[in-house]
């Protein structure tokens, strides 16, 4: 193994009990390299970003989402066991849990932000700042079934409330199978699309280790989902990130959130098995009277009480459903204002996935 020591700035006893670094949610994951878990407000309550040595300093994989409690966690370690500083800022993807705290942390310790283009846009459309913009939003969210009051909503608050952060004005550009050597390592860049629209893994060899974000985690499945932004047709593209995860050799997975793993081509198989039973499901609740996504969404996942979770149910819906088209599994039919979905010419044949 050809990892670097640990730095002086890491050589303090870890808390035995907690196994953390300085009474931090930091500890040693891999030789050099860390992992840092910050709390999150929404959704999810926590998000793990790492560091990877890289000579004096640290790269950043993932920021955290901005919050005053993730911003103190921040604070404190760049003042203690990080105060080598930061090297660069790579950034997975545009969520706020991984990207929230790309800028402060910039402006903080000067590190450049590393990332893909595409995403930044989407960063930035998820603000959603013109007016016709929220109108499209909501045409958009109304089409596939949500009321107008729920669509306003998920505009102002899920969108620009909770997914929209601060931007960049500036990024190094991340090219897809880049190799990147950070400290002793030289990672590749996978650009993987489906959870987001450009999502950045870094893929180790020697150590056979994947640092994956969002796109694969142990114990919840990635939303994959359509938008008013980003993905438009996120299930094939995810169903190939998956092949190009499983082609790999694995023995180590960092992902974004629980804890780190090793058995990432067998999950990326059990994820392949659960959009086919998905796929079935959704198929099967189908209404010979058809359904607009909305109301399909209700009769597989149940009654969503959050808007966030109704219109989150809607975008996996239809990620589903434009599957099943395609193969010839269901139809649609449109208006202007409304799309409604019916079985197709092989509504009687059952879905089938794999990744070969
Ligand atoms: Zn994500």
């Amino acid at each position: 193994m050809n990892a670097p020591a640990a730095p002086a700035a890491v050589a303090a006893p870890a808390d035995a009990e907690a196994n953390t670094i300085a009474g931090l949610p930091l500890r040693e994951v891999l030789p050099g390299i860390l992992m840092f878990t910050l709390p999150v407000e929404y959704g999810i309550d926590h998000v793990n970003v790492y560091l990877i040595q890289d000579g004096a300093g640290w790269c950043l994989f993932d920021t955290g989402s901005d919050c005053a409690s993730a911003r103190q966690l921040w604070e404190q370690a760049l003042a203690g066991p990080l105060q080598a500083g930061l090297s660069r800022i790579i950034v997975s993807h545009h969520h706020p849990d991984h990207m929230g705290l790309a800028v402060w942390l910039h402006e903080r310790t000067g590190a450049p932000i590393w990332m893909r283009p595409e995403e930044a846009h989407v960063a930035e459309q998820m603000h959603v700042r013109r007016a016709e913009d929220q109108a499209e939003c909501v045409r958009f969210i109304c089409r596939h079934g949500l009321s107008e009051a729920d669509a306003k909503a998920v505009v102002h608050d899920v969108l620009q409330a909770s997914m929209a952060c601060a931007v960049p004005e500036h990024i190094e550009t991340i090219a897809p199978n880049a190799r990147i050597a950070i400290g002793n390592h030289v990672f590749e860049a996978l650009v993987l699309g489906g959870h987001s629209v450009a999502q950045v893994c870094l893929y180790e060899p020697n150590l056979k280790l994947l640092l994956t974000g969002d796109q694969l985690l142990e114990r919840i499945t990635p939303n994959i989902g359509v938008w008013p932004y980003g993905e438009t047709d996120p299930l094939p593209r995810y169903l190939d990130s998956l092949r190009t995860i499983a082609k790999l050799d694995i023995a180590h997975v960092l992902p974004a959130h629980h804890r780190v793993y090793q058995a990432g081509v067998q999950r990326a198989h059990a994820l392949v098995a659960h959009h086919e039973r998905a796929l079935r499901k959704f198929l099967a609740k189908l209404s010979a009277q058809g359904m607009n996504a909305a109301e399909l969404g209700l009769a597989v996942y149940g009654d969503q009480h959050e808007v966030l979770h109704a219109y989150l149910a809607m975008g996996e819906t239809l990620a589903h459903l434009l599957w099943l088209e395609r193969q010839g599994h269901v139809r649609r039919e449109e208006t202007p204002a409304l799309t409604r979905w019916y079985p197709g010419a092989k509504a009687a044949e059952l879905p089938t996935l794999s990744l070969s």
